[in-house]
């Protein structure tokens, strides 16, 4: 594959800073997710960087939940995020944190601000605020609660906390310039009213610090060196740097914060908001769904984290959104199973063929080899009836059809050359039955086995044959020409994106597997066991297909 960055402009960052002597403790970065969904594709990307620089650097990276926002956070995420993290290689060891741990520490620098003449509790409502705001061209307008006294101020932020008033009623706003041409500059709310419970700190606390606030600070409580984040807060960073400096944290060692490019890839949407929308309104199974861009959908899916991991490293880390075409995730899926699944054959669409002349009480077991370059064989049984698949044969073929037809010949994988002797229809004029004969010579070791035969095709045999159910995705969204889901995401589900096949054949060799075990279905693509199968009962997810064009298009 082609080389996409040049080093990563973060590392470049890191390595200046070291050689100033800026990190004299090492390299300390953090995970910082909201605990208010699953983690995504997008998720991934922040997570490699951060925890790869860290490991590169001899560093530490902190796993934080920034859970200021309790009414839409929930422990089943802070569960669901710490095992995705781990799954996909990395491991945060002891440092894992929550901005709750820091809510007194918040409430006290807070009281800092106010005691210092730069926060002040404000009156109006949230709508005045945004109407006092101004605009990017139009200065703001200073509230009329502005110039309370620090003494009125800390009265009231604490009668605020002992939960004197209600929802809306008051907040805290940092004082800085309501004419700042930066609109996070004017006068901030650091602190909301919000009487409702918190997954870890229950019904302590009735007001909460807003992220702004909370974010930067946590950062320094944890002596985060680079605080690493995407671009749509680098208009933040002039208040994170205000807020640090105010409350007296060392220019030199607090956290600075660099922005890069999120990841948005084609084909599917990466706003929590939105996955949120499809799981609770049962446009897919789940956050684990198979179609999702989820860390666990995709896992479910048969994506490996070796692949995922591969894909991050290989996109870089950029200064300036784009979009990634999803297929170089297939292509890296795609590579790491081709390594690493065996191959088995199973029929998708079966079609049943007799073999006249093989004797019906034998049965033989041909050897196949599992992987070309792990090695490994195993062996398939071979009886009279088998199943091939549909597609595989053509009453009346085109010029070139090098697969079954009415009197010709195709090669059986691992075993025989076959002839189509007879077709036999159902009562609706459809195949039921190809009649053949075998080359029984024709087997490896044979003496017709170098025989030439242009086409080879998989099947298996029926009396061994594993009944299974496979599940085919194709995108969740249909898109413009460049591969942008439009933002109603919903009008352009994509109503086909799963197609289910109840009655496959599978070769018995996967009797004994387990959700999670990949394999290379021979010509059909690769497939994953999902966490759905019963002993009686296999099902399997199509991974991705065996075309890559990615690939292609880079030759
Ligand atoms: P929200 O809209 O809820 O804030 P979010 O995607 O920012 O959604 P967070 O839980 O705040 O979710 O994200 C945790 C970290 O992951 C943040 O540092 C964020 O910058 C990073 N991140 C989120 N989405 C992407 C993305 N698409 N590409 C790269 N990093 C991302
Ligand atoms: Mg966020």
């Amino acid at each position: 594959m082609e080389e996409h960055t040049t080093g990563n402009f973060i590392q470049n960052i890191i390595d200046e800073d070291r050689a100033a002597g800026r990190c004299p403790d090492g390299i300390h970065t953090r995970f910082p997710p909201e605990p208010n969904g699953y983690l995504h594709i997008g998720h991934a990307k922040s997570i490699c960087l951060n925890f790869g620089l860290a490991e590169r650097n001899g560093g530490l990276c902190n796993l934080r939940f920034d859970d200021t926002n309790p009414t839409k956070e929930d422990t089943e995420y802070v569960d669901s995020i710490q095992a995705d993290i781990r799954w996909l290689g990395f491991s945060w060891k002891k440092h894992m944190f929550y901005a709750s741990d820091y809510f007194d520490k918040l409430y006290a620098y807070a009281q800092a601000l106010i005691a210092k003449g730069l926060a002040y509790v404000d009156d109006l409502s949230a709508e005045e605020i945004r109407t006092h705001r101004g605009t990017l061209t139009e200065p703001g307008k200073d509230s009329p609660y502005r110039t309370r006294s620090v003494t009125e101020n800390l009265d009231l932020f604490a009668r605020m906390k002992a939960g004197e008033f209600v929802d809306g009623e008051k907040v805290l706003r940092a004082k800085i310039d309501m004419a700042s041409p930066n609109l996070v500059m004017r006068d901030t709310v650091i602190y909301r009213i919000a009487h409702t419970h918190h997954h870890r700190t229950g019904g302590a606390w009735c007001i909460y610090p807003m992220y702004d606030f909370a974010h930067p600070l946590s950062d320094a409580i944890e002596g985060i060196t680079h605080s690493i984040c995407t671009l749509e807060f680098e208009e933040h960073r002039p208040f994170y740097d205000w807020l640090l400096e105010s409350l007296g944290f060392d220019a030199n060692t607090r956290p600075h914060q660099i922005e890069f490019a999120r990841l948005n890839l084609t084909n599917t949407v990466t706003s929590k908001r939105k996955l949120r929308q499809l799981v609770e309104e049962h446009y897919v199974s789940g956050w684990d769904d198979p179609r999702m861009p989820t860390i666990s959908g995709l896992r479910r899916r048969g994506y490996t984290a070796a692949a995922i991991r591969r894909f991050c490293e290989e996109i870089g880390v950029a200064k300036a959104n784009s979009l990634v075409d999803i297929a170089m995730l297939e292509h890296c899926v795609r590579d790491d199973l081709n390594e690493n699944a065996d191959r088995v054959m199973a029929v998708l669409r079966p079609v049943k063929v007799v073999i006249t002349n093989y004797p019906e009480d034998k049965e033989e077991w041909l050897l196949a080899d599992n992987n070309p370059t792990r090695g490994g064989h195993r062996f398939l049984p071979f009886s009279r009836e088998l199943y091939i698949e549909q597609e595989d044969f053509m009453e009346e073929p085109p010029a070139k059809y090098f697969r079954l037809k009415p009197g010709g010949e195709v090669r059986l994988k691992h075993a025989y050359i076959i002839k189509c002797e007879e077709v036999v229809k159902d009562a609706a004029g459809r195949v039921a039955e190809l009649r053949c004969t075998a080359d029984l010579d024709s087997k490896t070791g044979g003496a017709t086995a170098g025989r030439k035969i242009k086409g080879t095709i998989h099947w298996v045999a029926a009396k061994r044959a594993l009944p299974a159910e496979v599940r085919l995705y194709d995108c969740l969204f249909e898109t413009d020409e460049n591969g942008n889901v439009p933002d109603d995401f919903l009008a352009a589900l994509n109503r086909n994106s799963l197609e289910t096949i109840e009655n496959a054949w599978i070769e018995p060799s996967v009797r004994l597997t387990a959700a999670g075990k990949s394999y290379q279905f021979l010509r059909m693509g690769y497939f994953v066991v999902d966490p759905d199968t019963r002993p009686d009962h296999l099902v399997f997810n199509r991974v991705v297909g065996l075309r890559d064009s990615w690939a292609k298009a880079k030759k």
